[in-house]
């Protein structure tokens, strides 16, 4: 659950970047958060990761009070969160399989784990025949797929994408949109960013719209 209650953020050279901004996604929702650039989205995630902190306001995320949570303890909320993002971030010296593996290593999670878990979630992205693959191989939707596993592999409470399909074009962006609602059915809250609006409104759902730093949409369509 991530629940922001009036909260505000002025950056050091002054901008206001989120003027008292109260939002609520409660778990196992999907939410689109919309808005141009400059809007605030950005700062918006970063609240929720503790890379910002607010000047004013409570922000909540997964059970953290972050207004509380010391910086030396943010990777403990931080492994309560899947990222996407829109420019992979995979590593290209690894094959599809160590990069998804790598995230549950970092962790001293068992090996066999790792072995079975693997496989598993990358068959849950229509990859099971790409393993061995490098990220360089593969189409730009079959990387965003790969960082998608990655997310997924820690079973994360909460995924946030942001922008993933910035680099994608349209029929491809919509397939990783519907993997993301897939994700979301099978009870992992979701938050993805764009700046695509007319996209979105293809899908409907909760769409929060950001503007100058205020939200001026949050609604179902
Ligand atoms: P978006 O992600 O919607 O493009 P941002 O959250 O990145 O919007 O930016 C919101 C506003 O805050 C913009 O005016 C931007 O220029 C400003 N901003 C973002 N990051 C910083 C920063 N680190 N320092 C100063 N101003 C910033």
């Amino acid at each position: 659950m991530v629940e922001l209650k009036n909260v505000s953020v002025t950056y050091s050279n002054g901008v206001d970047a989120l003027d008292k901004v109260s939002l609520r996604i409660n778990d196992g929702e999907f939410a689109f958060i919309v808005g141009e650039s400059g809007a605030g989205k950005s700062t918006l995630i970063k609240l929720m990761l503790k890379e910002v902190s607010p000047n004013e306001g409570r922000v909540y995320v997964n059970g953290f009070n972050l207004n509380k949570l010391r910086l030396n303890k943010t990777h403990k909320l931080r492994r309560t969160i899947g990222f996407v993002f829109q420019d992979f971030k995979l590593i290209n010296t690894m094959t599809v399989y160590e990069n998804v593996a790598f995230v549950l290593r970092s962790i001293d999670a068992p090996k066999k784990y790792i072995r079975n878990r693997v496989p598993y979630v990358l068959a849950l992205v229509g990859l099971k025949d790409k393993v061995k693959s490098y990220p360089n191989e593969l189409s730009g939707g079959e990387q965003q797929r790969v960082a998608l596993a990655r997310a997924l592999v820690n079973d994360p409470k909460l995924i946030i994408a942001d922008e993933p399909t910035g680099n994608l074009d349209p029929k491809t962006s919509w397939e990783i949109i519907e993997l993301l609602q897939d994700i979301n059915k099978c009870g992992t809250t979701v938050i993805m960013v764009t700046h695509e609006h007319e996209f979105v409104k293809h899908f409907g759902g909760r769409i929060v719209t950001i503007k100058e730093g205020r939200i001026a949409f949050d609604d179902y369509i």
